[in-house]
């Protein structure tokens, strides 16, 4: 049985995600940018936690966790290098390691870019992939302490991962996400029928998160940086990919 996701929409525009074992009855939150929705989420299925995964230490994905703790004990898990930075950790971990959550491995990448430190975990098994503020829907997280080289490393292993996996990201940025990546990839049929689907999950209150990876491969412009389409869009034919994905980054910070 794969694990049983779900979505809670927290703060502004953040999102957080429950994944529960139903053999074993073990349920990881993954990041907490608040208390409140992550109790609520839980209480309404009757499930206890057991697993607190972070995946970076900015406060709106982790600053929900000494009021979750105080109701809800678990193990909490975040990145080794960043330890210094997170909430206490029970088990500091870094590319590589992997652990488990009911029988399901999670096996940790880092994904560093928007802070050096940033980890993602996959669920191969489940085919989920949880990315917070690197790969993002239709987008990826600005590029607050690493290097366009990490982002677009980062990017391409994530990239890698079975073209079915569920990207869970961080944030509901997808709306001026889609609007950004039509300037540099307009002509792009699938992009422009994603644009529309997001327009009108907006539209019925819906969230556009999580999202297949096979279309963020698709359609989302730090994806696609060794596409002749958009090399050729912002006049860079022939330049390296590395090139291109530093232009579109520098592009969506301005936007
Ligand atoms: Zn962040
Ligand atoms: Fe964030």
């Amino acid at each position: 049985m794969p694990l049983e996701l779900v979505t809670v929409p927290c703060l502004e525009d953040n999102y957080a995600f429950l994944v529960h074992d139903a053999d074993s009855g073990e349920t990881a939150v993954i990041d907490v940018p608040e208390a409140g929705p992550i109790k609520d989420a839980l209480a309404a299925r009757g499930w206890t936690l057991s697993h607190v995964l972070l995946t970076h230490h900015h406060w709106d994905h982790v600053d929900g966790l000494p009021d979750l703790l105080a109701d809800h004990p678990a193990k909490v898990i975040g990145a080794a290098a960043d330890a210094h930075r997170l909430p206490p950790l029970d088990l500091a971990v870094a590319e590589g390691d992997s652990f488990t959550v009911g029988s399901d491995r999670f096996e940790v990448l880092n994904v560093s870019g928007h802070t050096v430190g940033h980890i993602a975990f996959h669920a191969p098994a489940s085919k989920l992939v949880f990315t917070a503020d690197s790969l993002m829907a239709l987008g990826c997280g600005r590029l607050f302490e690493g290097t366009p080289a990490q982002m677009l490393d980062s990017m391409t292993k994530l990239a890698a991962l079975p073209g079915d996996t569920t990207v869970c990201s961080g944030h509901e940025y997808t709306t001026t996400n889609a609007k950004f990546a039509a300037t540099v990839d307009p002509e792009n049929a699938a992009l422009i029928s994603r644009t529309q689907d997001i327009a009108d999950k907006r539209a019925a209150g819906m969230p556009t998160v999580p999202s297949k990876l096979q279309l963020e491969l698709d359609t989302n412009p730090f994806l696609r940086a060794s596409d002749p389409a958009i090399a050729r869009t912002l006049d860079m034919t022939g330049a390296t990919p590395l090139d291109v994905f530093t232009e579109v980054r520098a592009r969506r910070d301005r936007f």
